[in-house]
């Protein structure tokens, strides 16, 4: 039965919202619940290709990135639980020169930090990758230390390590409303009634705006579609390939049952007000657009011409949230004291997940906050994009341009 009252409450249990759960266990905050209004792990986390990657030619990104790829190495250590992680690196290629010179500032943050990214030619890269099919004058930079999670492993097991630090889990509860005095949050609704609390982490994914609305929160992070698919087994791709990354026409490829997964950015970019959904719409039932599968395989084939008659097994899609500067939401908004809004982890937040927990944990429990609290700040936007259609058309842009890192 749902309690009365707790101290924190997480409203979602998808990786971002079992990452902060665990990391508030983990931080000592007792009296911890968190809701899902479905299983764990129910939204957009399982859709995702779990992709990680630490090295930004942003240094804010890359010091964050660095204790989230430290964190997936030790998992089971850090959390007693495994995870499904496959770090068998990454292949960055660029073709022209805008995003060569953006190779160029990675690999000076690599040297900066002491990292093994390095240039290799285009046969080290075809014996990594035997699928590949690189262009001619291209530059490839690999990143030995990426890799790719299985995403659902990852908040299952951030939900099991959080249980075994006492947290309690309720799901199929849906929170229906944020009990709000004008200044501060003091509860969640639910048809099983008000749940009190100090604090609400909201880190229900592409409905964490429309649940902080009736609050006057205007909050700048938007879900934005995201697309990819899975092919049938093929030969010669092997299970322990690097990840591929091409930047111009912005699609990865990395193995999968067999298989290869193929996602890309910029496909026809659409954003989504929630309320366009009815009343218990699931990220499962997000429409495919056949056009955007058409254009990331024309985009796709030139580099892995085994492509053209590879037999499509399954699509995921899903709606992950962005912000119009493309770094993550994660603090309390004016106006909502005790409630920290964990979102706008763009076609991320299972990378991101551990340091976003941390950063909750850190507000919580009232520690220094690891990171600057303003570069992640919910009022950072003043007053910018405060209405929908220059909001939504500055995420859709962002992700659209999801490889010039941090835009
Ligand atoms: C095709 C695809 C590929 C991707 N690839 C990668 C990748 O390579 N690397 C990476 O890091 N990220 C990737 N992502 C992005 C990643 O999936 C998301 O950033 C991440 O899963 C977001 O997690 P979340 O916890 O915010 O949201 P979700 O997983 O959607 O969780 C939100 C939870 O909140 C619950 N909820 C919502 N409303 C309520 C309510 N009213 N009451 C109770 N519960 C509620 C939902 O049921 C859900 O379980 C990809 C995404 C897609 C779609």
């Amino acid at each position: 039965m749902l309690p009365s009252s707790a101290k924190v409450v997480v409203v979602g249990g998808g990786v971002l919202g079992t990452s902060a759960a665990f990391h508030l266990a983990e931080a000592g905050v007792e009296d911890v619940v968190l809701i899902d209004r479905g299983p764990v792990a129910s939204g957009t986390t399982p859709m995702a290709a779990g992709q990680t990657g630490y090295l930004n030619s942003d240094r804010f990104a890359t010091d964050f990135g660095l204790y989230n790829v430290e964190f997936f190495e030790n998992f089971e250590q850090k959390t007693g639980h495994a995870i499904d992680f496959h770090q068998n690196g990454s292949l960055r290629i660029t073709l022209t020169e805008e995003y060569h010179q953006d190779l160029e500032r990675r690999l000076e943050v690599a040297a900066q930090i002491g990292d093994d990214a390095r240039i290799i030619s285009s046969d080290e890269a075809r014996q990594m990758v035997p699928l590949l099919a690189p262009a001619e004058d291209c530059r490839i930079m690999l990143m030995p230390r990426d890799g790719w999670v299985e995403p659902k492993s990852v908040a299952v097991a951030f939900a099991a390590a959080a249980v075994d630090r006492g947290v309690r889990i309720h799901t199929g509860v849906p929170v229906t409303g944020l009990v709000h005095d004008g200044q501060r949050v003091s509860g969640v609704t639910t048809p099983e009634g008000v749940l009190r609390t100090d604090w609400v982490v909201l880190a229900a994914g592409a409905w964490s705006r429309q649940l902080s609305q009736p609050l006057g929160v205007n909050l700048r992070s938007v879900p934005v579609r995201h697309q990819a698919y899975v092919t049938a087994r093929l030969a010669d791709s092997r299970p322990d390939q690097p990840i591929v990354r091409i930047t111009e026409p912005q699609f990865y490829v990395r193995p999968e049952a067999g298989g290869l997964l193929v996602g890309g950015y910029g496909y026809r970019p659409l954003s989504f007000d929630m309320d366009e959904f009815e009343d218990g719409f699931e990220i499962a039932a997000l429409e495919a657009d056949q056009v955007y599968y058409a254009q990331l395989q024309a985009a796709a084939e030139p580099f892995f011409p085994v492509l053209e008659n590879a037999v499509r097994v399954q699509d995921r899609r899903g709606l992950p949230t962005i912000s119009p500067d493309g770094r993550m939401v994660i603090s309390e908004p004016d106006g909502a004291q005790g409630m920290i809004v964990l979102t706008a982890c763009g076609v991320g937040g299972v990378d991101r997940s551990p340091g976003a927990g941390r950063i909750v944990a850190d507000i919580v429990a009232g520690r220094d906050q690891w990171i600057a609290p303003e570069i992640l700040g919910a009022n950072r936007f003043g007053d910018k994009f405060v209405d929908d259609v220059t909001l939504r058309a500055r995420c859709e842009e962002v992700y659209a341009h999801h490889y010039h890192d941090v835009y």
